[in-house]
């Protein structure tokens, strides 16, 4: 092979004709007739493919045989200007390597299913897609947009641990981490287990949330921002939940409710924004594939305010609905969590927008959030978006010492191993609020994909923690 540089398509794509190049990527497709073959090329780093054009007078015959898709190969050759439609550039082939060979009968991206379903069964395959191509060019546009947004503010990364004994926040069911022998557990004198003899000495669990360390460090450093692996046994099986996924906590000292809103609202724009300017290609594409309203929706929350309401105007503008005949399957009063269909009446047909629901009853949310002076309230904020519901939860958090440990008592949770927590409202205790935000499910709105399982590349649900 010849002593040239790798380039990579998306490069190529964008160069002058006129140059000798060396592509190399795996084949998507390839056609032709007995003098002349085209074989699409792709190397992930777009979704576009480059043409390579092969005269087959050129090269062996047997060459055509093993060039089939999926198949991975360098290409050698010039740069033109490209004939066809579709494309600026190809490439004219004079040599062509092929680096692995991919039996058509076996390969699983061969078959003409490609519907999402049958992808999940080939789960480990499915990122050779252009669907997964895009939607993971997406999710890494993402995770850099989200460092860099606090990176310009001045937030600190902080690493969150992911094993803790932290249980009390009521977030979700917890994974238990052990490595007590199953089949031959210790007990303590009352007949428990004796997690004494555990690995760490004591019962703990991968993180439901990094937002109670993340507190210590709020309090410390100013602002923070942890960016981590999230673990929840949800065992309902919804298109919106998975057992382990990606979620973006930030938290701030001196913040109030209404700073904490004002910042979550500039930080999905900022997101929903950065991917319009910077994945245009792979949104258009996903966009014609599955969700034709998709860069339409993605503008329409990047130029407006989002609404704010209190829960309490929610509940009344919902069994208002209900009153005028709206059926929703489960019912709505004073007091219950709201489902997703009822967030996405508020945001689709009510209001037209994003809304930023504030002041929910305290019975639903969790302890640590600020109460308000009605005796009935905390200052708790949830994003809601049109196709996803919930997107980000947060609050201000109460500060107050004696508020904190009241609610603590009165939910009759557990002191003992809060202690650490219960320590920022003593020693120099201030306002500060945060939230978090579902790495997911942001991108289920940037992707307009409709699944959760399929905006990851390895999914972890019930039942299933294939790889
Ligand atoms: P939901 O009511 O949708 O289950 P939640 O109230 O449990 O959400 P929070 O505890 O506030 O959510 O978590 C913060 C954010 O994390 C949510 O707004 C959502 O974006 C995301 N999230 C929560 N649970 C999951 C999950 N199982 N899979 C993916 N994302 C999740
Ligand atoms: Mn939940």
């Amino acid at each position: 092979m010849s002593t040239l540089k790798r380039t990579k398509i998306k490069t190529l794509l964008a160069m002058e004709p006129g140059q000798q190049v060396l592509a190399k990527g795996w084949v998507r497709t390839k056609r032709g007739n007995k003098q002349v073959k085209f074989i699409a090329l792709n190397d992930g780093s777009t979704i576009n493919n480059i043409q390579v054009v092969a005269d087959a007078s050129l090269f062996d015959e047997d060459l055509f045989r093993r060039i089939t898709t999926g198949a991975s190969l360098a290409v050698t050759g010039e740069l033109t200007e490209s004939q066809g439609s579709g494309q600026a550039v190809e490439i004219q082939a004079r040599e062509i390597e092929v680096l692995g060979e991919c039996d058509p009968m076996r390969f699983p991206l061969q078959k003409k299913d490609t519907s999402l379903e049958y992808l999940r069964t080939v789960a480990h395959m499915r990122l050779r897609t252009n669907t997964f191509g895009a939607v993971l060019r997406i999710r890494n546009a993402m995770a850099f947009a989200i460092h860099k947004f606090f990176n310009e503010k001045g937030f600190v990364y902080l690493h969150t641990p992911l094993i803790t004994e932290s249980d009390a926040e009521g977030a979700g069911d917890m994974f238990q981490v052990t490595t007590l022998d199953l089949k031959n557990i210790p007990l303590d004198k009352k007949g428990g287990v004796d997690f004494s003899r555990d690995f760490f000495g004591k019962k703990t669990s991968l993180t439901v949330s990094g937002q109670l360390e993340g507190e210590l460090g709020a309090t410390a450093v100013g602002e923070i921002y942890t960016f981590g692996p999230t673990f929840r046994a949800e065992n309902s099986n919804t298109p919106r939940h998975l057992a382990e996924f990606w979620m973006i906590e930030p938290e701030m000292a001196f913040y109030d409710i209404k700073d904490d809103m004002d910042l979550a609202e500039e930080f999905v724009k900022y997101l929903v924004q950065y991917a319009l300017d910077n994945c245009m290609d792979d949104l258009l594409f996903l966009q014609s594939k599955y969700d034709e309203g998709l860069v339409e929706r993605m503008r329409g929350v990047t130029g407006i305010t989002f609404e704010r309401v209190t829960y309490t105007q929610a509940v009344e503008i919902l069994e208002k609905a209900v009153a005028d005949g709206v059926k929703f399957e489960f019912p709505v009063h004073w007091g219950t969590d709201f489902q997703s269909e009822h967030e996405r009446y508020l945001v689709e047909k009510y209001f037209g927008k994003p809304v930023i629901l504030t002041d929910f009853p305290a019975a639903i949310k969790a302890f640590y959030m600020k109460q308000n002076d009605d005796g009935k309230t905390v200052r708790g904020m949830d994003v809601l978006f049109p196709k996803i519901g919930e997107i980000i939860g947060g609050s201000e958090r109460e500060a107050s010492l004696e508020k904190l440990e009241r609610r603590i008592d009165e939910l009759g949770m557990s002191r003992k191993n809060l202690e650490w927590y219960i320590d920022t409202r003593r020693y120099g205790t201030v306002p500060h609020s945060g939230f978090g935000l579902g790495f997911e499910r942001l991108l289920l709105f940037v992707t307009g994909m409709a699944n959760i399982r399929d905006v990851i590349p390895f999914p972890r649900t019930p039942k299933n923690a294939e790889f």
